[in-house]
C-alpha cells in the first residue's frame, strides 16, 4: 500500500473532512467544488505514480500513524507555485495533485484540546464566532449582545496559518477564559488551515471560513480583536508571549564563503556570554557539520539538509526561550524562508543578518583558499562563482565588513538586535 505524510495544512484539511466541517468526502481539485476553494493535496511524482497504480493511497500522520486512506479518483500536474496550495514553501515543480474520497483508518485522538475539536452538531438556534486571535473586552461585550441570536459557539481556529499572537494551544486557553464572561458560550476547536501561510489566499480563506462557520451555526459573528484584553484572557498571552527580552530567537547570519559570518557570530556568542542575560547556542557551520550533519557533504541537497537541521535546531532552541546563532552561507531565499517560519511557529524571533561583503572582497581574503580552487573548476557549484546568491530582501541588518574592524561590525548587529527589543540595553 503506497504511503505518505502530508503537509500539515493537508493533514488539517484532512481533520476538517473527517469532522464533517466542510460538505466534501475528500480531497478536491484546485478550483474546489461546492462553492468551497480547493481542499488540496500534492505528492511527488513517483508517490502519485504508486497511488494511481495501488488506486490508493494512505495519509500518515507525521509519527506515522495511518489516518485516512484516499481513492485515487483523479490527478492534476502542479505547475508551480500557482499551481498549488502548500502549509510552507510552494510546492516544487515535478509534484502532483491528486483527488478522491477519503475514508479514515484511524481517528486522531492526541494533541492538545483535542478533546474539545468537534464537528458541527445541532446549528439551529447558533451563533458561531471564528477566533483566530485573542478575543478583547469589547470583542467578549460584542458576542454577548449578539446572543440575542443564539447561543454562542466561539470556534478557536487552531489549523496551520491561523493563531495570530499566540500558539494554538494558547488561543484555546485564551478563549476559554473569554468564554468565562460570555452566558452560554461553548468552545469548540477547528482544524482550519490557511490556505497560504502568508495569508496570499486570503479570499478562498474567507469563503472557505464562511462555509465552515455555516455548517456550524445559523449565523456568524466577526470579532475585531481591538481593544484591551481581559486580565485572564491578557495573562495567558503574556506567559506565551513573553517580551521579546524574554522570547527565543534565531540569529541567522547569511552570507558569501569569507564574508565574515562566523567571525561576527562567535563575537556575538561571545558579547552575549559576558552579558549572561541570555543562554545562547551557537550553530556554527564548522562545529555542525561535525556533530548535527556529520556525513552530508557540499551537494546542493546536502546544504539544504544542512541549513534545515539547523533551522529545526536553532528553531528548537528559540522555543525554549533561547538564542541560537548561525551561521550557514544559506544561499536560496526560499530556504531561509523555511528557517524563519520553523522559528515562528515555534513561537521564538528571527533576526536575519546579510553579511554583504562583496565577492572581490571576500575572494581577495580567499582564507581556506576554497576561491582559488573554485575558480580552478575543483569545487562544483561554489555559491558566487558556480552557483547563485540570492540577495535577502528581508535582511534586519545589511553588514559589509569590506575596511572595517569586527568589533564596529558587531555593534552594527548588537544595535538591531537593541533596537528590535530582542537584547536589553546594558
Ligand atoms: P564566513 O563565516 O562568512 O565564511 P569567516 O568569518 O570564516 O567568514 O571569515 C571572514 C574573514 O574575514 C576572517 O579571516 C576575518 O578575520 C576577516 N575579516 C576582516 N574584517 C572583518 C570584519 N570586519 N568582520 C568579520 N570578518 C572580517
Amino acid at each position: 500500500m503506497p504511503q505518505w505524510t502530508p503537509s500539515q495544512r493537508e493533514l488539517d484539511d484532512l481533520d476538517l473532512i473527517s469532522l464533517g466541517a466542510v460538505p466534501v468526502t475528500g480531497f478536491t481539485h484546485p478550483e474546489g467544488e461546492h462553492g468551497l476553494p480547493g481542499l488540496t493535496l500534492t505528492v511527488p511524482t513517483a508517490v502519485a505514480e504508486e497511488a494511481v497504480t495501488a488506486g490508493t493511497l494512505d495519509l500518515l500522520d507525521p509519527e506515522g500513524v495511518p489516518l485516512a486512506r484516499l481513492a485515487v479518483a483523479g490527478t492534476y500536474p502542479v505547475d508551480g507555485p500557482e499551481g498549488a496550495d502548500a502549509a510552507g514553501p510552494a510546492p516544487s515543480l515535478g509534484q502532483v495533485g491528486l483527488v478522491g474520497p477519503l475514508s479514515a483508518l484511524t481517528s486522531t485522538v492526541y494533541g492538545p484540546f483535542r478533546r474539545l475539536v468537534a464537528g458541527p452538531q445541532e446549528s439551529a438556534g447558533r451563533v458561531a464566532v471564528p477566533v483566530e486571535a485573542p478575543l478583547s473586552e469589547s470583542d467578549i461585550a460584542g458576542i454577548r449582545a449578539a446572543s440575542d441570536a443564539g447561543r454562542p459557539l466561539l470556534l478557536v481556529l487552531i489549523g496551520a496559518g491561523y493563531p495570530r499572537g499566540v500558539s494554538a494551544p494558547a488561543l484555546v486557553r485564551a478563549t476559554l477564559a473569554a468564554a468565562a464572561d460570555i452566558p452560554g458560550a461553548e468552545v469548540v476547536a477547528v482544524p482550519l488551515a490557511r490556505r497560504r501561510p502568508d495569508g496570499s489566499a486570503a479570499d478562498a480563506d474567507e469563503r472557505l471560513l464562511a462555509a465552515v462557520a455555516a455548517a456550524y451555526a445559523e449565523s456568524t459573528h466577526h470579532p475585531s480583536y481591538q481593544g484591551e484584553l481581559p486580565v485572564a484572557v491578557a495573562a495567558v498571552v503574556e506567559q506565551n508571549r513573553p517580551p521579546r527580552e524574554c522570547r527565543g530567537l534565531v540569529v541567522f547570519f547569511t552570507g558569501l564563503s569569507g564574508s565574515g559570518k562566523s567571525t561576527i557570530a562567535r563575537a556575538l556568542y561571545d558579547t552575549v556570554l559576558e552579558r549572561g542575560d541570555r543562554t545562547v547556542t551557537s550553530l556554527d557551520g564548522d562545529v555542525v557539520r561535525h556533530h548535527l550533519s556529520k556525513g552530508l557533504g557540499f551537494s546542493r541537497e546536502d546544504r539544504e539538509t544542512n541549513i534545515r537541521r539547523i533551522g529545526w535546531v536553532g528553531a528548537e532552541i528559540s522555543r525554549h526561550g533561547g538564542m541560537a546563532i548561525c551561521s550557514p552561507i544559506a544561499p536560496f531565499d526560499a530556504t531561509r524562508q523555511e528557517v524563519r517560519t520553523m522559528a515562528r511557529d515555534a513561537g521564538g524571533g528571527f533576526v536575519l543578518v546579510h553579511v554583504a561583503t562583496p565577492l572581490e572582497e571576500c575572494e581577495r581574503r580567499d582564507r581556506k583558499g576554497l576561491y582559488a580552487r573554485a575558480r580552478a573548476g575543483e569545487i562544483p557549484d561554489f555559491t558566487g562563482i558556480s552557483s547563485p546568491y540570492e540577495a535577502p530582501a528581508d535582511a534586519d541588518a545589511v553588514v559589509d565588513t569590506t575596511g572595517r574592524t569586527v568589533a564596529d561590525c558587531l555593534d552594527e548587529v548588537l544595535a538591531v538586535l537593541i533596537a528590535e527589543g530582542w537584547l536589553t540595553r546594558v
